[in-house]
């Protein structure tokens, strides 16, 4: 009844979690009014046979919990979150069969995940091509065009298991199908007919799998106390850019900048307070970036480094003596305290065909002047060149 007095009052339930036998509804009529309703329900139960599965099955429910103790509430909390998590996951079904197809697309969708279709092993190619979201393959074996041995081939040529994983499924009697599957570079293979509770549990690791890696990476790739790209991080992402760069007409600039005399504000205010000026500058850092051309990243300590894609000597200028003014201007702000806080830059417009670490060196050449004729400055290729020219100019 209370349910039925809620679902009156309200109608956006994402999901429902309940019990089976209520006391005034003994006979699981429960399932009845929330499928009526259209609201996805998580089912608690203390014992699971064929009959109530079956029934399970019939009512389209998400997934059942079985009552175990204190572990319950755990499970159910897991579940809860899986099934609002997987919203953020998108995964294409290919089999050239409608219905099969069909029945795959249901049980996904009821999982709460973004689901895509594809008749063909070509279409799937073309999908895959358009929608870099997508994260999970789930294909058919035979298919008129491309069987999914051959599909599962193609898309591991050009996406990672890190990024996107394949799930092999078939009807046939040849128990060697897995293994082509798994050989070809699928991360899993399923025989029809399936177990549901099987096909989605192996759904539910490979999202896991996938959740795990992209936290690694994270962790891997990012500096722990400003979130920027760690030194590492910073020269893989600039080796794929310098690529672009030697063999286009476009150019970029690579910058270094440390922060001024920052051992007195550790000395001064703690080191507490030097962690939180590092992640205010690493902010500010980032929103002066533009996302898509620049790869702002800390190298180590106080010094920061940023590669500035498309811009030449002249802009990269630019960029720095902006930031640099932004810091000074902020500088109290960063500090947290009425220390004024500064930074020197050195910068130099890429050079191509020569190496990366030259480049940064020099980069770092002229940070180290900027330090020496007084810090809070800009140092720039540029300037020095300007200044020979003078130089020569006037004799
Ligand atoms: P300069 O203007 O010549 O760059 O002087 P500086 O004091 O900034 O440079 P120096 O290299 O002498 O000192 C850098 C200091 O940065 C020393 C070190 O303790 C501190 N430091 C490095 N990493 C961290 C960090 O993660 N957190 C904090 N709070 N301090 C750090
Ligand atoms: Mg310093
Ligand atoms: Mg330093």
């Amino acid at each position: 009844m209370a349910a039925a007095d809620a679902l009156m009052q309200a109608h956006d339930f994402t999901l429902a979690l309940t019990g089976l036998n209520l006391p005034d509804a003994p006979k699981g009529e429960i399932l009845a009014l929330l499928s009526e309703r259209k609201v996805p329900a998580i089912v608690f139960t203390a014992t699971v046979d064929d009959e109530a599965r079956k029934r399970y099955a019939e009512k389209k429910i998400i997934d059942y919990i079985v009552k175990d103790g204190h572990r319950t509430v755990d499970a159910v909390v897991r579940t809860v979150q899986r099934i609002l998590n997987n919203k953020l996951f998108s995964v294409l079904v290919v089999d050239d069969v409608r219905a099969a197809r069909s029945g795959l697309v249901e049980i996904l969708e009821r999982q709460n995940f973004r689901v895509s279709e594809a008749h063909s092993g070509k279409q799937a190619l073309e999908i895959l091509a358009q929608d870099p979201t997508i994260q999970l393959v789930i294909t058919d074996y035979h298919m008129p065009d491309m069987d999914g041995y051959e599909l599962t081939r193609r898309i591991c040529d050009s996406r990672s298991s890190e990024d996107l994983r394949v799930i092999g499924i078939s009807s046939s009697t040849d128990r060697l199908l897995s293994a082509s599957f798994l050989k070809a570079g699928a991360s899993d293979f399923v025989y029809r007919p399936f177990v549901p509770e099987e096909l989605q549990c192996r759904i539910d690791n490979n999202i896991e799998t996938l959740k795990q890696l992209k936290r690694l990476r994270e962790l891997a790739e990012r500096d722990h106390l400003t979130g920027l790209p760690n030194r590492r991080s910073f020269f893989e992402r600039t080796r794929a850019l310098m690529e672009i760069i030697n063999e286009t007409h476009e150019c970029g600039a690579v910058a270094i900048l440390d922060i001024d005399h920052f051992k007195k504000i550790n000395d001064t205010l703690g080191h507490d307070a030097g962690d939180r000026a590092l992640k205010k500058l690493a902010e500010l850092l980032h929103t002066m970036c533009d996302e898509q051309q620049h790869i702002p990243a800390r190298l180590g300590g106080e010094e920061f480094a940023v590669f500035l894609r498309g811009l030449d000597a002249h802009a990269a200028y630019q960029f720095c003596e902006e930031l640099r003014e932004q810091v000074e201007k902020n500088g109290r702000q960063l500090s947290g305290s009425s220390l004024a806080l500064t930074i020197s830059l050195g910068v130099v417009e890429i050079e191509k065909g020569e190496p990366f670490d030259n480049q940064l060196n020099a980069a770092d050449q002229l940070l180290y002047l900027a330090k020496a004729n007084g810090r809070n400055r800009v140092y720039s290729d540029m300037m020095i060149t300007e200044g020979l020219q003078k130089i020569g100019r006037n004799g």
